[in-house]
């Protein structure tokens, strides 16, 4: 057994095919299991854990996925040197662009959920903040007394708010008007019970916007590092090799064909971006999403050969589209039926492939089976 990634002979760990910080799914959550021997310690817990951390925080679909919540957090972490957003309220007042913009689902699309929240600054740099939802912090303080765990839970939290020092904490809350402070007063009280003094430099009242016409929105802004093009196409590699995997393949994972793309995603050495991300692009997947002009809120990632090439291409929350060249199609794995596709839905945690018949609550076995090399690939689903 040896690492598909570095080579090592281990020891091995689980690896999963999306980041936990992008949601978790069921029946199955597409993992590579340490007992398959195909992904080694050093490259889950050193290199791509630090990797998937820096999505999370400095990426387009890392801070879409904390603005929605998707693992249930407890906090927010911003690393604020590659991606900024800004909460706008359309009452031009930059009051608002102070707020976090925490997101939810509604009729498939993001809108803004403002949240009473605390926020603290210099996490991980000048840029970097952490923050809170009020209704986080009661939980952790309520749930406290319930068991050892809950209660280090809470000591962490406590130990987080007070090394960030009293200056740089802000509290977001709403009101009637600007003279009901019963949501403030209530935030103050508790980060007292987490150790923080709350002493007031600044306060201000801000009327929301009345007109339904006047929606708060989003700004974000970032650009695509190349640390967030190598997570990308791991998640891409990894799809490819669970599929290889379920057909018992795994060994053409080592041809040096996908030499190229497995040092991309190591970072070990001066592979430009676009010969590995070949394409990015607002084009939809699926002829489902073209058709509807709607995209799948979730994430979609396919593989498929062309021109004697295996690409793949995926998308985060309906993001970007990502096109990345895996290597050069094996000719033992040329076959019409090659490819494969899956929608991963964050919300509701379900997953449904795009290359066989959709099927209303599928048991775990038909979902594992719908991975492979070989499942017939749905090409008038895809829009090619
Ligand atoms: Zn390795």
């Amino acid at each position: 057994m040896h690492c598909i990634y570095c080579k090592s002979n281990g020891p091995f760990n689980k690896e999963h095919v999306i980041p936990q910080s992008l949601g978790s799914f069921s029946p199955i959550n597409p993992t590579i299991q340490s007992t398959d021997g195909l992904v080694c310690k050093n490259c889950n817990s050193v290199t791509f854990s630090a990797l998937e951390t820096e999505f999370k925080e400095d990426s387009w679909e890392g801070v879409t996925g904390q603005m929605l919540n998707v693992t249930g957090s407890n906090s927010v972490r911003i690393l604020g040197n590659n991606v900024t957003m800004k909460c706008f309220s359309g009452i031009k007042d930059s009051f608002f662009d102070e707020i976090f913009p925490f997101l939810k689902l509604q009729n498939q699309k993001f809108v803004i959920d403002v949240k009473p929240q605390v926020r603290i600054r210099n996490y991980g740099g000048e840029d970097g903040y952490q923050v809170f939802s009020v209704e986080a912090l009661e939980r952790i303080k309520n749930e406290s007394t319930l068991s050892k765990t809950k209660l280090e839970e809470f000591n962490r939290v406590k130990d987080r708010l007070k090394m960030s020092g009293k200056n740089n904490v802000a509290i977001f809350t709403g009101g009637n008007d600007p003279n009901d402070n019963t949501q403030l007063n209530q935030a103050i009280t508790l980060i007292r019970e987490y150790g923080i003094t709350y002493n007031e430099n600044q306060r201000k009242f801000t009327e929301a916007p009345r007109d339904p016409n006047v929606r708060f929105e989003v700004g974000m802004e970032g650009k695509i590092t190349p640390n967030a093009c190598r997570l990308i196409a791991k998640v891409a590699f990894n799809y490819f090799s669970f599929g290889s995997l379920q057909d018992k393949m795994q060994g053409v994972l080592y041809q040096q064909r996908f030499d190229q793309i497995k040092k991309f995603v190591l970072g070990k050495n001066n592979i430009i971006r676009e010969e590995v991300i070949v394409e990015v692009s607002d084009d939809p997947i699926t002829i489902h999403d073209k058709l509807s002009g709607n995209r799948f809120p979730g994430h979609t990632i396919v593989f498929f050969e062309e021109g004697g090439k295996i690409f793949s291409r995926l998308t985060f929350f309906g993001g970007k589209v990502y096109k990345v060249l895996l290597g050069e199609c094996p000719d033992e794995l040329l076959n019409s039926n090659f490819g494969c596709g899956h929608l991963f839905n964050p919300f509701d945690h379900s997953i449904h492939n795009l290359t066989q018949q959709p099927k209303i609550n599928p048991s775990e076995e038909e979902v594992k089976q719908s991975f492979g090399l070989y499942r017939r690939i749905d090409l008038s689903g895809l829009n090619s």
